[in-house]
């Protein structure tokens, strides 16, 4: 696990009260000796020190390891692998693509694989256009397609006559990317050192919505919910409302605190202070979005339209590497009688190839009904979890929607402490899992960003029942590990 150490700074970037920040420190000696650099692999990997498993061929929700091992997939990847690995249909389309057009530049050409999949997003899709967004921009990262978002958003003031609208505000505990400018209104802490000096200083962070670690005892659903739209008009008017350009939050956060859905009425309070202050709603549905959480977006979840949608891993399910900014009615039309064009482009955008792999992705999901069937999935997922991990000592919540779970570790139910961070339980048990033959997403920081550990399971939505209770099963098995190291 990598090490690291708690440094106190004073930052506005944590939970309202925290004021902490990581640093890694080295754990790979200075100098590597000349013979183990030859035997090195040349690709540059988050870690120096650890070799990844190299995977040698994908099928279904099983990766076969080049070690001879096979691992169920619990997580496709980071929520990715929407329809599992291997799908010929896919592959097949991928490739009558590029024998048609492999590539052109979105400047002067278009194609009709990319044309297609805005249209489909948006239009034929079940959660698309009748949500009142218009247009799609098609990127190849989820950083990218917030990079993006964020450059639209001002632009929309720029062109609309309020230039001096300079202002992000986000939250804590969220993740956006890990581009300077996405990374910039994320608030994912281990990942900003060493960059925090170098990162947009137009962002600040008002709390999260995370009801198990945040709401109060004795505090209603209610006045929770009420707490927060408290907390974030008075963000709004330390900054001066008429300076925010946009509030940025992922629906059900995913990477930093687990699959963590906000109180009922949240998002709605969100959306009318947005609309009081004229301030867009961009809801980052990256992780959460594409059928994920039961529905085809995560906000129809919250009876609330955003101005601003960006998607990403779910929409290639791997395949590809794809990501979008899907844009309201309102943004396109002040572009169109400004300067009638989106002030940003990349060469690589709706690449043809990308688009018609994703395509195909999109058109299996909807044919095969694969967004019911993980809604469906997902309330058997939730009993067996329920049902396997209630009692468990070091389990304090368990929480989800659709195909996108999470269970939270504490030291102490009742007090809901957490592990030390030097712990690693998360970690650790994710460890054990793979041992036995499952992949799952590990996650630290649960609390204030630094202390906390959860585990997260997002399995491609065509798995099958079977696989799905041999997962639980595993993961109890893993559990059960930790808990007895710990005893
Ligand atoms: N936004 C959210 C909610 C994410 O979960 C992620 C990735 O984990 C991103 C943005 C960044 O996407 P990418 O890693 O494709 O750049």
């Amino acid at each position: 696990a990598p090490s690291v150490l708690l440094e106190t700074i004073s930052s506005n970037d944590g939970a309202s009260t925290t004021s902490t920040r990581i640093a890694a420190t080295a754990t790979a000696p200075a100098t590597v000796p000349p013979e183990s650099r030859s035997q090195e692999r040349r690709l540059m990997h988050r870690s120096l020190t650890e070799s990844p498993y190299e995977v040698i061929s994908a099928s279904g929700s099983y990766l076969h390891l080049s070690t001879g091992a096979l691992i169920l997939d619990g997580c496709g990847g980071a929520a990715v692998a929407i329809i599992g690995h291997g799908n010929e249909e896919v592959m097949a389309a991928t490739v009558a693509q590029m024998q048609k057009v492999s590539y052109v530049h979105t400047l002067s050409y278009t194609t009709s694989s990319a044309e297609d999949l805005a249209n489909f997003i948006l239009e034929v899709s079940p959660g698309g256009f009748q949500h009142g967004l218009e247009k799609a921009y098609f990127c190849g990262s989820g950083s990218e397609a917030n990079d993006a978002a964020l450059k639209l958003a001002r632009q929309y003031f720029y062109e609309k006559g309020e230039p001096q609208r300079k202002f992000f505000v986000s939250r804590a505990q969220s993740y956006h990317g890990n581009s300077v400018a996405s990374m910039s209104v994320s608030s994912n802490l281990p990942r900003k050192v060493p960059y925090q000096d170098i990162l947009m200083r137009n962002v600040s962070f008002v709390s999260p919505a995370y009801a198990y670690q945040y709401q109060r005892s004795g505090e209603t659903e209610q006045e929770y919910v009420a707490r927060l739209i408290a907390e974030l008009d008075a963000e709004f008017q330390r900054i001066g409302p008429e300076n925010v350009i946009s509030f940025i939050a992922e629906p059900v956060v995913g990477a930093t605190s687990g699959c963590v859905a906000a109180p009922k009425g949240y998002f709605a309070g969100v959306r009318k202070l947005c609309d009081k202050y004229g301030i867009l709603l961009h809801l980052d549905e990256i992780m959460c979005g594409m059928g994920r959480t039961g529905t085809y977006f995560a906000f129809e979840q919250e009876n609330v339209l955003p101005d601003i949608v960006t998607i990403g891993k779910g929409l290639g399910g791997g395949y590809a590497p794809v990501a979008a900014v899907l844009m309201s009615s309102k943004i396109v039309d002040t572009l169109r009688a400004g300067s009638a064009a989106f002030n940003h482009g990349q060469t690589y955008q709706a690449h043809p190839v990308t688009c018609a792999t994703a395509l195909a992705v999109q058109k299996i999901v909807r044919r095969e009904s694969l967004v019911q069937r993980c809604a469906l999935m997902g309330m058997l997922l939730s009993k067996l979890l329920m049902d396997t991990f209630s009692g468990c000592k070091f389990v304090g919540d368990i929480r989800g929607r659709g195909l996108f779970w999470a269970i939270e570790f504490v030291r102490d139910k009742t007090t809901k402490e957490t592990f030390s961070t030097s712990c690693h339980f998360g970690y650790n048990f994710q460890q054990n899992a793979f041992k036995l033959g499952l992949a799952v997403y590990p996650g630290a920081g649960t609390v204030d960003g630094v202390r906390g550990d959860h585990v997260i399971i997002a399995p491609p939505f065509t798995t099958s029942v079977v696989d799905l209770g041999k997962m639980v099963a595993l993961l109890k098995e893993a559990y059960v590990q930790e808990e007895t190291r710990l005893d």
